[in-house]
This record gives structure tokens, sequence and C-alpha cells, in this order.
């Protein structure tokens, strides 16, 4: 294989978020065309007028680049659409269309929808499934609905070697009369993905094994056009741990049922109007199974507080997931580097890649095993390697870590880093350092309430307030002598803790007292022994 020639592509649809399935197919293809020297296309497919929106080519190309998956041709971040995005080549399609119907291989159609719907019945009536031919009976009139253009696929069986999947085969009774030109005048997925793999040398296919089907209607249209196909691989569907297919649907799904469960707890329907903030015909729609908008579904969960199932690349990004584990995981599924090897750097993928190594069967997406990766890879990394994710992090949540000074951050991240499995979870239970904390009782009556708490926290304070340089070479005796104190051993100590944070469970106290600081420290602990009085 002449490696200067390999160019690959990622194709996505700006119709929603990027989802892990999608972020998969973009990493193979970078890491197919890195690896042999190659380039890597990024091209958005956004022939549906309706349904694209340059937001959501915007968060692709966002999340792309905190994967760390950079392209060599494509669209600019922030910039205008260029020839990158298929809404600029509409020329170049209808020029080829036009050879095609010239060629006398396309033609125009001009059934409605409700005309197609009834010739689907009468097929499906005699048990059959239904193909559009350009010479079946009982084709519509033009003028009498929207034109189209149609390919006129051939009669003969087309086969292809899959890379992945091997000999693939369909006869030509199977075939079907695809529509390329819709009565909008765009062209349909089909035709458009076909000039463009053209136009831009892409060598390799790679996607998802959904679109196995597309191919050989696909290699109809590069016949036809007189062009040599590249190759193709499909690859394995991502799915859940129950089998089912991992889509954007499960959190969706998850909402509507927090919302059903809400109801039914005996609020209204127009209390969650008022509580999501969404529309009361858009929250109809949706619970009506409707529309499947995710930030809908988002918007549900948050006026809930019901965590939804995280599916885009960006829905693990607002979890703390750290890139380079999100990719060694998702580079997991569906993929055996050999050896049992688990956690790889992205050297080390580019190393062992190979189409050759890619499974035919599903992948699973277990996401325990995604929160234990991320763990290795937050206890793995030093803070200075930390920093930056954590940055991107604050740049899409608001915790309140967000506003603090990036040493107090490196500090936070040192004293989590071994007991983390997300840098939510940090953000989340480290928000008591930089907002006032909610006092767990339970944990207030057992350690501060009872027995002699009050007279501990009393000693302690007394013990911390001369204190001026407030260091660990200064705290450090002093919480040593907090340990004697107390009715047992080491009672104290929680006594402390659950003044200052809240709870009764929170890092070592050294680091602890350190970043909260000599005035908050004292503050929360004054603020305590007033509330016991
Ligand atoms: N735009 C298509 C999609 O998002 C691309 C499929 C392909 O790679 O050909 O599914």
């Amino acid at each position: 294989m002449d490696s200067k020639m390999i160019k690959t592509r990622f194709a996505p649809s700006p119709t929603g978020f990027l989802h892990v399935g999608g972020a998969r197919t973009a990493l193979f293809n970078w890491l197919f065309a890195r690896k042999h020297g190659g380039q890597f296309v990024l091209r958005i497919e956004d022939t549906d007028q309706v349904r694209s929106t340059a937001e959501s080519a915007a968060g692709i190309l966002s999340d792309l680049q905190w994967l760390g998956l950079n392209w060599d041709c494509g669209p600019k971040p922030g910039a205008e659409k260029n020839e990158y995005f298929q809404s600029m080549r509409l020329a170049l399609y209808n020029a080829h269309l036009e050879q095609l119907v010239k060629d006398g291989r396309a033609y125009e159609a001009y059934e409605t929808p409700q005309q197609l719907a009834a010739m689907r019945m009468v097929a499906e009536k005699m048990k059959r499934p239904f193909r559009y031919r350009r010479n079946m009976p009982g084709r519509a009139e033009r003028g009498s609905g929207p034109t189209v253009l149609r390919f006129e696929m051939p009669f003969e069986t087309i086969t292809f070697h899959d890379l992945i999947l091997g000999d693939i085969s369909v006869a030509g009774e199977e075939h079907d009369d695809i529509i390329i030109r819709k009565s909008d005048g765009f062209p349909t997925y089909h035709f458009a993905v076909v000039v463009d793999d053209h136009d831009m040398g892409i060598t390799h296919v790679l996607r998802a094994q959904e679109h196995l089907m597309n191919t050989p209607k696909h290699l109809g249209l590069y016949k036809a056009l007189g062009w040599q196909p590249p190759a193709h691989a499909h690859m394995p569907l991502v799915f859940n741990m129950d089998n089912t297919k991992m889509s954007k649907r499960d959190k969706t799904k998850a909402a509507r049922a927090a919302a059903a469960a809400w109801i039914k707890q005996g609020n209204t329907f127009e209390m969650l109007v008022e509580k999501s903030g969404i529309p009361a015909d858009q929250l109809k729609e949706f619970l009506d199974k409707k529309t499947d908008d995710s930030r809908l579904a988002a918007a549900v969960g948050a006026a809930l507080s019901v965590p939804l199932p995280e599916i885009d690349v960006q829905d693990f990004r607002r979890s703390g997931y750290l890139p380079d584990a999100l990719l060694n995981f998702i580079a997991l599924i569906g993929w055996s580097p050999g050896e049992n090897r688990e956690i790889l750097t992205r050297d080390e993928m580019l190393q062992l890649f190979s189409l050759e190594t890619i499974g035919k069967t599903s992948g699973r997406f277990d996401r325990k095993k995604l929160l234990w990766m991320n763990g290795e890879y937050i206890r793995n990394h030093t803070v200075d390697d930390l920093q930056p994710a954590l940055a991107a992090f604050n740049a899409v949540t608001s915790y309140p870590i967000k506003k603090a000074s990036e040493s107090q951050q490196r500090q936070l991240l040192a004293m989590y880093q071994e007991r983390t499995g997300t840098l939510a979870e940090m953000a989340e239970n480290g928000r008591f350092f930089f907002e006032e904390p909610t006092l767990d009782q339970a944990a207030f009556k057992k350690h501060v309430e009872s027995g002699n708490g009050r007279i501990v926290l009393q000693q302690i304070r007394d013990m911390l307030s001369p204190v001026t340089d407030w260091s660990k070479e200064q705290l450090a005796p002093l919480i040593e002598k907090i340990i004697e104190l107390g009715e047992k051993r080491g009672s104290a100590p929680q006594t402390l803790r659950v003044a200052i944070c809240g709870g009764s469970v929170s890092p070592p106290l050294l680091e602890t007292l350190c970043l909260l600081g000599r005035d908050t420290t004292l503050a929360r602990i004054d603020k305590i022994l007033q509330k016991i009085g």
C-alpha cells in the first residue's frame, strides 16, 4: 500500500450533538490516516436543510478538538462555512446530476409521500419488499407531485470486499432506484457522499455498520459516474450493556420516565412547565414522543435533578471525563489491540491499530469500566497534565471551582486525584471549599452536638487562632494535637471536619485546612459554635 495516498474522512450530519458512536468513527478514521502518514478530512454533511444547524456543526468541531482529533482539511472553527460543508457544493453536485440525466441514468419522479406509502402498502400486502423501479407500473405523471431525481440502479449483483466484514453481495432484484436529488433541489446523502468522496480523493471509507447496505447503492453510482470507488470498512455498532443500541433516545427516554414518575407523585404538567422553563406546547410534544430533542431532555432532567445517561461527547465532558480517557475507552469498543491491553496512549493506539483487529460484532459500552479508566487516568497524571483538562471542564460547567484561582485548582487536583473517578465528582465533593457547606444534620448531631463536642471545638479554635503563618509546616503539629483531643482518640478531627466541611467526609484535614485558609476555617468554626450556643 502506498502510504502517502491514504485519505480518510469523518462526515457527520450536523443535526445534533456528536455522540460517542460518531466519536469512535472519527477516532478510527483519524488513527488509520495518521498511522499511514495519510490525511484526515472532516466534512459536514448538511444537505438536510430542515434538520441541519450551524450550532450543531460548531458543537461537533468543538468536541472533536476537545478529543484532540485534529483534521488536515475541513471547516475552520469559528469561521464562515467553507467548501467542506456540503451546502456549499451544490454546483458540483448539479453538474454530476445533469451528467447522469444526460446519460439516461437518472430520471424524474413525481410521487407524493402519500402515493409512495400506498405503493409500499400494496407491496406489503403481497408480502414482498417495496422497490421503486423506473419500469414499474403505476408511476405518477409529471406535474402531479413534487419532482425528485432518481438514479436507475443496474439490475446486476453488486459485490464488494469490506475490509472488516469480508465479501458482501446484493442481488440485482434487491436494488431500488434511490432518490438522488430532493424536491428542494438539494442532493440526497447518497449522492453527495459519492461525489465528495470521489472529489476529495478519499481512499478509505470507514463508517458504522448501519451504513453497510448503503454501500451497494453508492457503488452503483460510482460505476455510472465512471469513477473508481474507495475501499470500504464497516465498523461494529455501539450497544448498551443491556444489548440495546446506544442512541440519543436513551436520554430522552430517561427524561420522559423521570417526568412521568414525578407527575405520578402528585405533581402536574403545569408545574413541570414552570419548573423546567420549557414552553407548554414544546413540553407536551416532548412527553408525547413527537420530538427527541436532547435539549428538552436535558432541561427536564435538570429541573427534576435526575441525571440522564451520558450519550454525547459533551455529556462526558460535563461529567468530568478526561478526553484521553474517553478516547482510550471508545477505541476499545469493537477494537482489540491484543494481549488484553486496556490503558493505551495515543502513540500506542497508533502503533497497534489496524483494520484486521476490528471486530465484526457490536461492542458494549461499559460505563463502570469507563469510570474506572477515567480514575486511572486522573491518578496517573501529574497536576500539570490535569490542569488543562480541568480548565476545559470548567469551560462547560459551573461548579464553584470554576471561580477558584489556578493555585487553588491545583491544590484541589492534588488533594482529590487519588480519590475521584471524574472531575465532576471532585468539583461536587469539593464545593465546600468555595461556598458555605450545607450541614449534614446526622453528622452534626453525632460529632459536634453530642458529648463534649462543643468544648473540643472551642479548644480546637483556641489552638488554631494564634497561627498566623497558615502553612502545612505550622499546622501539621497542631493536627497531631487535635487527634489527641476529644473523648476518644480521633473523634476531635471529625468534630473539626463537620464544622468546616459540613459533613464527616473530606480529604485529609491538613490539606483541607490549608486550602480553606485561616479566615474561612475560623469563621466556619465560629458559626458552628454559635449554633450550639
Ligand atoms: N453523514 C452521514 C452520517 O452522519 C455519513 C455516513 C458516511 O460516513 O458515509 O451518518
